[in-house]
């Protein structure tokens, strides 16, 4: 079997920045499923389609043929590079509110299973380690602090040449973890399996050394 790395976590906890390196670390595959809401709910505003429950059916019809191609630290959607469109704030809440939808999250399940090849994956999101890879070895459920949180999604935005103000980031996302944690599909938990990890005082190299040491245990 493929051994999976699952790394769970509310928003801006820096599951993306420890998962990647950790996959990079390994030599393995790296999966961002929320990349993957974010693109649904990109393409159903693409196709004119608000993201309310009405229009449930044709979004989860467009995310199980969703037509996307990553490469590194790159992705496009039907041919058209959309890395830096799918992450604006709004691009963001937007994906929150696709994956609120059941039969979005059923239509993606099998994108993310593609995701683990051989020699191995390591899956960031919400979901990876109750819903999409329950049995995978390791699961780790990283947080942060809402201000740490708000801080570093902050200086991404400010790196990316976005501009950004750093107490409607703490309102967004505290607003999109409510909606995560709450939902009645797939709420953002931890695994009864998974590892607890608090980065709010460690850097990131410190969290990556922690994982592999759970890794190699
Ligand atoms: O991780 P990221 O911020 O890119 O995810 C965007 C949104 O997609 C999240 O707020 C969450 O609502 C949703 N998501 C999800 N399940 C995942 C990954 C992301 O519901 N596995």
């Amino acid at each position: 079997p493929v051994p999976v790395i699952c790394v769970d976590g509310p928003t801006a906890s820096g599951k993306g920045t420890l998962a990647s390196e950790i996959a990079h670390r390994l030599g393995y595959h790296y999966l961002d499923s929320g990349a993957l809401y974010r693109l649904t709910g990109l393409a159903a505003r693409q196709a004119g389609l608000e993201p309310e429950a009405v229009n449930e059916a044709e979004i989860a019809d467009l995310a199980r043929a969703l037509p996307v191609r990553f490469g590194p630290g790159r992705v496009w959607l039907a041919g058209a590079e959309v890395t830096d469109a799918i992450r604006t704030e709004a691009a963001g809440m937007d994906a929150s509110r696709v994956s609120a939808f059941p039969s979005v999250r059923e239509a993606l399940l099998k994108l993310q299973h593609e995701f683990a090849r051989l020699p191995g994956l390591v899956a960031d999101g919400r979901d990876m380690g109750t819903q999409v890879f329950p049995f995978a070895p390791l699961k780790v459920f990283l947080t942060a602090g809402a201000a740490q949180r708000a801080e570093r999604r902050h200086k991404q935005l400010i790196s990316k040449g976005i501009s950004a103000n750093i107490a409607s980031l703490r309102a967004d996302l505290q607003a999109r973890d409510a909606r995560d944690t709450h939902r009645a599909a797939s709420p953002l938990k931890a695994a009864q399996d998974a590892l607890l990890l608090d980065n709010s005082q460690l850097s990131v190299d410190e969290s990556v050394e922690q994982v592999l040491a759970w890794w190699q245990a």
